[in-house]
């Protein structure tokens, strides 16, 4: 399906009301709301256009999709518009910095190799003259002991692997698909209860002396439990485990240095 062309399509809310929310955004340093996008996806009934208000919009068909992308695109062409303005502008400033430093470079460099070579020179010939003190500078000589330095840093490391490999650094480092290799995700139950009551409530609970079989199961008819909303005494009618995503290595352990990122639909715009 070909789509219209924005200007074709109806604005879906008063373009006014675009250009308020995009002004109050900017007011709130906001900045682009992935959460809003997430919602979508869990709920996607809430996709219907409720009102008119740019913050409540939601993109109800793909007529609306394009006017969107559109909207998107353009605001992306004047990002790199504004980007090759402001790269164009800096190299004309940094043009202007080099011609407006050009002789003081010069000049200070000059001067400094000058004071420096005075400096050598007076404590040559009387070693106590370490330091020089002038109203405007201050020249400084500080004797350093002959030491070794390495000049091929390759060639130093393996001198090091045949004569002297303890003084190897190494870095350590993971590499995630190893990780992945090693550890898997497993579900864990958290040892609570999502717990239906008679009242119409649920609730969560840790369930400390339910009454169980040999097996472990819940006798549902004898559970009663206090309701936080109703009050007294009511009768649990279903129970399920509450259970949680863990790292569990090879071993069996839960890794606790390691979290599980959920399954989940990710999206993303492109041109
Ligand atoms: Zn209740």
């Amino acid at each position: 399906m070909i789509s219209l062309p924005a200007d074709l399509i109806p604005d879906p809310f008063d373009p006014k009301a675009l250009d308020s929310f995009v002004g109050e955004s900017i007011d709130r340093a906001l900045g682009p709301d992935e959460a809003t996008v997430v919602e979508l996806l869990d709920h996607p009934d809430d996709a219907a256009p409720a009102t008119q208000t740019a913050a409540d919009w939601r993109i109800a068909n793909d007529a609306q999709a394009e006017w969107a992308a559109r909207k998107w695109r353009r605001a992306m062409e004047e990002i790199a518009e504004a980007d090759a303005q402001r790269d164009e502008w800096v190299a004309q400033i940094r043009a202007w910095h080099a011609d407006a430093v050009a002789k003081s470079t010069v000049t200070k460099l000059f001067m400094q190799q000058q004071l420096e070579r005075y400096g050598l020179l007076r404590r040559r010939a009387d070693p106590s003259a370490k330091t020089t003190k002038l109203p405007s500078a201050t020249i400084k000589t500080t004797q350093h002991g002959a030491a070794v330095d390495v000049a091929d840093g390759d060639a130093a490391l393996e001198w090091a692997r045949v004569r002297n490999a303890d003084i190897i650094q190494k870095r350590e480092w993971l590499r995630v698909s190893d990780v992945r290799e090693r550890v898997k995700v497993a579900e864990r139950p958290t040892g609570l209860y999502d717990i239906d009551l008679s009242c119409g409530c649920s609730i969560v609970s840790a369930l400390d002396d339910a009454p169980c079989d040999e097996l472990g199961n819940v006798w549902l008819a004898e559970l009663i439990i206090d309701c936080p909303n109703h009050g007294l005494r009511y009768q649990a009618i279903a129970l399920s485990t509450q259970t949680e995503l863990v790292a569990v290595d090879s071993f069996g352990d839960v890794v606790e240095s390691m979290t599980v990122v959920p399954s989940h639909v990710s999206v993303r715009v492109v041109e």
